[in-house]
């Protein structure tokens, strides 16, 4: 994947709808509250509204009272959305409907591979992507008598880019770097790259801010929107919060929520650190102030073009 120059985003003028879209499979941890406080500062400080959505299609990865716990530490952190909150699990309807359209124009075909299988039939896999690429065994069909592992979507060998608000232009070969990739698992349950596409389009959000891990997604995504004919998103793939020397910071971590005794009064605290962790400089009066205030402000004055190009550790 290649990348260059921000674009900045004073030149755009449409209503902006934003989203912050968790999976209930754990607390939110510092990098989910620094993607949610920073899609909800993007957003309203862009006049625009911000929408909640919980991505529960996944369910044995669930964990029971989770998604409750995710909009209580939202709102403690005075993090409020508005209108009523989407839920993937009731919208498999909708999935299946571009599911079958992509089936009907034999763009989808279906794939009896392993996972062990393709990583032993790939060439060496791409260092930056979070996929290694599918070397087409299926595409001209299955084998007899294989069952059906996933349903995948065609890929051509051309360049997908976008213009990320803070990664600047990105660029994207999806045949070398992840190939023909899966919509659609052999139970029937559908992929999150599909159902993200859908979801956005059909609840109208055009803003689409995440965290960086969430990069390598988005040409596989937006290929998916050129097929169905839909609309673009503008995105915005913020910083990644890492642990001690730079570690990934998993669900596991729990930092949050499982230290929500110790911030519960104190939210603000960490509020104005995660401004901070964005590249903002909020004034040192709005030490101990409560989320609104401090929100009030990132509301004010929140610039995406102060956003830093890398992550790292957020001190509390
Ligand atoms: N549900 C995804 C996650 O928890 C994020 C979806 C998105 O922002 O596109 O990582």
């Amino acid at each position: 994947m290649t990348t260059a120059a921000p674009l900045s985003n004073s030149s755009i003028q449409r209503e902006i709808v934003g989203r912050f879209a968790p999976a209930p499979t754990g607390h939110l941890h510092v990098g989910s509250l620094i993607a949610a406080a920073g899609s909800w500062l993007i957003a309203r400080s862009a006049g625009g509204r911000w929408l909640m959505r919980m991505d529960d299609l996944d369910t044995p990865r669930q964990v029971p009272g989770m998604a409750d716990d995710i909009l209580k530490t939202l709102e403690d952190f005075g993090l409020f959305w508005d209108g009523e909150i989407a839920w993937q699990s009731r919208n498999r309807d909708a999935y299946r409907q571009a599911f079958d359209e992509l089936h009907r124009r034999n763009l989808v075909y279906p794939c009896g591979c392993s996972r062990k299988e393709i990583a032993q039939a790939a060439s060496a896999p791409h260092p930056e992507d979070d996929c290694i690429p599918y070397p087409g065994i299926c595409r001209a069909g299955m084998q007899e008598g294989v069952a059906i592992r996933s349903w995948r979507l065609r890929v051509r060998d051309d360049n997908i880019c976008f213009d990320d608000l803070r990664r600047g232009r990105v660029c994207q070969n999806l045949a070398r770097s992840c190939g023909d990739f899966a919509l659609r698992r052999g139970d029937g349950e559908f992929a999150y790259q599909l159902a993200v596409v859908v979801d956005d389009h059909l609840t109208g959000v055009d803003q689409v801010v995440r965290g960086d891990d969430l990069l390598p997604s988005t040409p596989r995504q937006i290929h998916i929107q050129k097929l169905l004919g839909l609309p673009q998103p503008m995105y915005c793939h913020l910083p990644l919060v890492s642990g001690p020397a730079g570690s990934k910071l998993s669900k596991r971590d729990n930092l949050v929520s499982s230290h929500l005794g110790s911030f519960r009064g104190r939210e603000g605290v960490l509020l104005l650190e995660a401004l901070r962790f964005l590249g903002q400089d909020p004034p040192l009066e709005l030490t101990g102030a409560s989320c609104g205030e401090i929100l009030r402000w990132g509301v004010a004055c929140f610039e995406v073009s102060r956003m830093p190009s890398s992550g790292g550790e957020l001190r509390i």
